[in-house]
């Protein structure tokens, strides 16, 4: 079963690229993000404060979360554009920061890839945690304000608060005790800030044909 891990900061254009990478090799494509999405906007929704994580982790549980490429459902419902709301940004890294609920949503990423044959799975954790024996690994970066900028002509919203977002995410992201935000030891850095989307997919694809190489040869 083959994997590929992206992960990296917000902004840095890990969607984009890892669909076009899934495209590039035929595999399918999960976006972790959409389901601690999903959750955060579970959690919004009920009334639990998004502190406490025990009651937040059985949220997370309970939830029937169903997520296929760009389409996310929560408990039937299609909920793919409300999880990009500046709300459920504001709130996302505080829920995902507990561990009853990284347990719940690692268990349904292992599951997916499982049920898929593998796949191209972008998050935070996906090769220091998730698949830390995944075929590749990437660590999607991009500088600060190339990723707010990128953020912008994507949602629209004013920059220096998106910057602010992103900056807080990635604080809690990488911080947090449960599976941080850190490239893998054997993950491969790729910066995107000066770079075309098809530069980038190109090089992971090219990666990724070698490391293919490699093991069929071996
Ligand atoms: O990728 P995206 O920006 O949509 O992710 C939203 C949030 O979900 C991240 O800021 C992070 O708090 C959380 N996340 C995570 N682990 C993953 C994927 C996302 O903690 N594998």
């Amino acid at each position: 079963m083959t994997v590929i891990a992206i992960d990296g900061p917000a902004g840095a254009g890990k969607s984009t690229v890892a669909k076009q990478v899934a495209l590039a090799t035929g595999l399918p494509y999960l976006d972790t993000g959409a389901m601690y999405r999903c959750v955060a906007h579970a959690v919004m929704s009920s009334g639990v404060n998004t502190v406490d994580a025990e009651a937040v982790g059985e949220i997370a549980r309970s939830a029937r979360i169903v997520v296929e490429s760009d389409r996310s459902e929560l408990n039937g419902v299609d909920v793919s554009q409300v999880i990009r709301t500046p709300e459920v940004s504001s709130v996302v890294s505080i829920i995902a920061a507990h561990s009853p609920v990284r347990d719940a949503m690692r268990l349904q990423q292992r599951r997916w890839i499982d049920i898929h044959g593998g796949g191209v799975v972008e998050g935070r954790d996906i090769g220091t945690v998730v698949f830390p024996r995944a075929d590749l690994k990437i660590f999607l970066t991009a500088s600060p304000e190339v990723r707010a900028e990128r953020r912008v002509s994507q949602t629209g919203g004013d920059v220096a608060q998106i910057a602010a977002n992103i900056a807080e995410r990635d604080r809690i992201d990488s911080t947090r005790e449960d599976s941080p935000l850190r490239p893998a030891d054997d993950a491969i850095h790729v910066d995107s800030s000066r770079r075309t989307i098809d530069e980038v997919v190109n090089e992971i694809v090219h990666h990724f044909r070698n490391v293919k190489g490699h093991q069929d040869n071996g």
